[in-house]
């Protein structure tokens, strides 16, 4: 569903870009809202949630799924943890639809689907890894790395029940917009996957404002 912001760019109290194929870990507070500014297009932000005061409750895919009885995420889904409660709402969004069935990339997952060559390309696992490595102080360790949300990613389900990756329906300047209903750990990894078309081939920043 296409529901602008109201929102002014100039009012955030924080922009941050993150590169093509970079990662992100941070803290929204609970009332403060998140954007993510898909900048050049067709990106993927593969993104985890955490409870901040407990990072054992997490975002949960199947919990937020089951609960809206919707597969895509878009404004209006509330983002589940893995103890039922609302961790983020998306309260706008101009993309339309986002995925969270297709999971993230990784070293493993590059070498089934592709070839053994590509088992050293850069993948989102390995960015959330590389992110929590470097901040220890969120408490975070592989086991917290679990099923994500793909914002801007497109992974039309089928009426037969078919899942597949497809080019992106993302375009440049669209964006998708959570307000935070506890304090969470946001933990993104910009994708930077060659392989397929969830990001066109073509790997570009993306950008997060948090305004207050
Ligand atoms: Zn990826």
């Amino acid at each position: 569903m296409i529901i602008e912001s109201n929102q002014r760019p100039e009012n955030a109290v924080s922009r941050t870009t993150v590169e093509a194929g970079d990662h992100y870990i941070g803290i929204v507070w609970a009332g403060q809202t998140l954007r993510l500014l898909d900048l050049e297009g067709n990106q993927a932000a593969d993104t985890l949630f955490f409870n901040a005061h407990d990072t054992a409750e997490r975002y949960s895919a199947m919990d937020t799924l089951r609960e809206q009885g919707e597969v895509y995420l878009s404004a209006g889904s509330k983002l589940r943890s893995n103890e039922g409660r609302v961790l983020l709402t998306i309260t706008a969004d101009t993309c339309g639809r986002h995925d969270t069935l297709g999971g993230a990339c990784a070293s493993e997952s590059n070498t089934v689907r592709y070839d053994l060559e590509k088992r050293h390309m850069h993948s989102c696992r390995d960015n959330w890894m590389q992110a929590i490595a470097d901040h220890p102080e969120y408490g975070l360790t592989k086991r917290d790395i679990t099923h994500n949300i793909n914002f801007f990613m497109n992974v039309p389900v089928t009426e037969e029940g078919g899942l597949t990756f497809e080019d992106g329906i993302s375009a440049p300047g669209k964006y998708v917009e959570m307000v935070a209903e506890m304090d969470v750990v946001v933990l993104i990894s910009n994708c930077p996957q060659l392989n397929n078309p969830c990001n066109g081939y073509d790997p570009t920043p993306i950008e997060l404002l948090i305004w207050d």
